[in-house]
């Protein structure tokens, strides 16, 4: 073959990538709500905004490489040292550096399904196979299920808690359970995004599971909570060995210098989040109980979103949705996520439910 004719081969595991759908985006002009990535309805807090204003003026700089004043103000914030926090370019990153530091070629990786899309993108860019575990009945993760999965070959197994799309958290017991099934060198990731939404009292602690066993990671991210999203911060709990691995597999100068400072201004303004916080699990539980008179039979959420189980009716019920002004999430064949956002849209997403007949239960 000529020189030309050659072409520069992708990566086999790349054709095996399920494609990660965004969120509808509000089309310009449209008098929309986005409720279709599990955001913060709320605009950023004005301490934050100018925390990132000043920091804007050094933007000729590199960031401090490992974020420190955030990790060593996270350290705090948890309880833990410094050494078992390590900060990137959103959780999602944080994710993709834990499989790097742990998976080998070929390795397994257990995940519940449906899940965050995430997932078995960031298992097969790894270089590791993604092993799903159907969920249990309630769209709640199925952890006895997820440990019998578990073979010589597995590396890691992936606790989505809350679960995104679905709502329902892990409760304690049930990923005690689990840990006492898998083997010490079985690295156990507790993703907990929507932690701050949680209201169940028998749901995980990720930090307490953290305490008692060294094969766990706990993630946490400022983008759902916090609102700062569009900045892209996250981190990673752990034991400082397995941190330090992480810490070796990360993008150098992952997280931004604007992202560092407005981290730090949000955890510094802790009371403000919990009570915009308060009144998305306020509107959640207006969303649900709204749903349930009207006959949908919907999981109980534990995050800042909703699950409508509607199979083949997803993407039409999206489509209808977006006509009405609230644009969604749509799992074709699935069901459709709905995000906690302003009462507005609320009302608006009940109106077109009402219209809707729900689907009859299995
Ligand atoms: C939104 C989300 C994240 C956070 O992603 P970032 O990269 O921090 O924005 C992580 N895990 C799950 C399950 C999520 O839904």
């Amino acid at each position: 073959m000529s020189r030309a004719a050659r072409r520069v081969p992708l990566r086999r595991a790349l054709s095996e990538l399920p494609p990660y759908v965004p969120g509808a985006r509000v089309p310009v002009g449209a008098a929309a709500f986005k409720l279709s990535s599990n955001e913060n309805p709320f605009p950023p807090l004005p301490s934050v905004v100018a925390a990132v204003v000043d920091a804007a003026a050094d933007l000729n700089r590199y960031p401090d490489m490992y974020a420190t004043d955030l990790v060593e103000a996270l350290a705090e914030h948890h309880g833990v040292r410094p050494d078992q926090v390590v900060a990137g370019c959103g959780s999602v990153a944080v994710l993709e550096h834990v499989l790097d530091a742990v998976c080998e070629t070929g390795d397994e990786v257990v995940l519940p399904w449906r899940s965050f899309e995430a997932y078995p993108i960031a298992v097969r860019l790894a270089g590791a196979v993604p092993v799903p575990v159907p969920l249990a009945p309630g769209a709640r993760l199925d952890l006895p299920a997820m440990a019998a999965a578990v073979t010589p070959r597995t590396r890691v197994v992936l606790v989505c808690t809350p679960n995104n799309p679905t709502g329902p958290a892990v409760h304690a017991a049930e990923l005690d359970a689990l840990l006492a099934a898998v083997p010490g060198d079985v690295l156990v990731v507790v993703d907990e995004a929507y932690v701050e939404f949680v209201r169940d009292p028998d749901a995980v602690d990720g930090l307490a599971v953290l305490a008692e066993h060294p094969n766990v990671v706990v993630l946490r991210t400022f983008s759902k909570a916090y609102g700062l999203a569009g900045l892209r911060v996250g981190y990673a709990l752990a034991r400082a060995r397995l941190a330090a691995g992480v810490r070796a597999a990360s993008t150098p100068f992952g997280v931004n210098a604007l992202a560092q400072v407005a981290a730090l201004a949000s955890l510094r303004a802790g009371a403000e989040m919990r009570t915009r916080v308060e009144a998305v699990v306020a509107e959640r539980a207006r969303m649900l109980a709204g749903l349930r008179e009207q006959g949908w039979d919907v999981p109980a959420s534990e995050a800042n979103f909703v699950w409508l189980p509607l199979g083949d009716g997803a993407s039409a019920f999206a489509a209808a949705a977006g006509e009405a002004g609230v644009l969604v999430r749509p799992f074709a064949g699935d069901g459709v996520r709905v995000s906690v956002g302003e009462p507005e849209a609320t009302d608006l997403l009940l109106g077109v439910t009402s219209r809707m007949r729900p689907p009859v239960p299995a």
